[in-house]
């Protein structure tokens, strides 16, 4: 899962990314353009702050740009957001990063087999990246990988994600009944999921 903007699962597209610009506030915003084959306009942020807009091959520039302008605010929070998640990354030193990851490898392994004994899934194994984007992935054949930074979110919120990769074991998409079975688990995981944001982070060193 990724943390950053929304949460449209990446569809597969045949598309040439383009650069482009609007106007907003006097002020030139760049964003990336990707056509594909879908049916509505979609605005992510990536981590570095950068806005890609998703659109149908025939959606006029003028359309997606006016929507471009309608979202700016959602825009401009998720750029702040991003911006303030890389300060906290920053602020961790090479040795801080490594007892992170130790950390990170002892708590999530617990939690994962806490969840997956619960939801009645088995994995295969659990790896732990410095992905600074993806929070966790599961691979079809059933191994895990969780980031390090996952540790700097609240407990609530690392379940969530936890419950959410072994969730993929059972439906490897993002459909309705993908979160039917998050929910069968966790039925306040939206609640949860809120908490994936840079205002909430903390570093779990300076408490153990
Ligand atoms: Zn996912």
């Amino acid at each position: 899962m990724e943390v950053n903007g929304d949460y449209i699962m990446k569809q597969a597209e045949s598309c040439t990314n383009k650069k482009s610009h609007t106007e907003y506030a006097q002020e030139n915003i760049e964003f990336t353009l990707i056509r594909a084959n879908r049916k509505s306009i979609g605005i992510r942020v990536s981590d570095t702050g950068e806005i890609i807009v998703r659109a149908p091959q025939r959606t006029p520039l003028s359309e997606i740009e006016a929507v471009l302008q309608k979202h700016m605010d959602w825009i401009e929070k998720n750029q702040k957001r991003a911006e303030n998640r890389q300060v906290w990354y920053d602020c961790l030193d090479q040795e801080q990063t490594e007892q992170l990851r130790q950390l990170a490898k002892v708590r999530l392994t617990r939690k994962t087999a806490h969840f997956a004994a619960i939801m009645g899934l088995t994995y295969d194994k659990i790896t732990i990246t410095r992905a600074k984007k993806r929070l966790g992935s599961c691979s079809t054949k059933g191994s895990i990988c969780y980031s390090l930074y996952l540790l700097l979110y609240p407990d609530a919120a690392i379940d969530y994600v936890v419950v959410h990769e072994l969730a993929h074991l059972a439906q490897p998409n993002h459909s309705k009944q993908f979160y039917e079975v998050i929910e069968q688990f966790l039925p306040d995981w939206e609640e949860r999921r809120s908490l994936l944001q840079p205002e909430y982070m903390h570093n779990p060193l300076a408490h153990d």
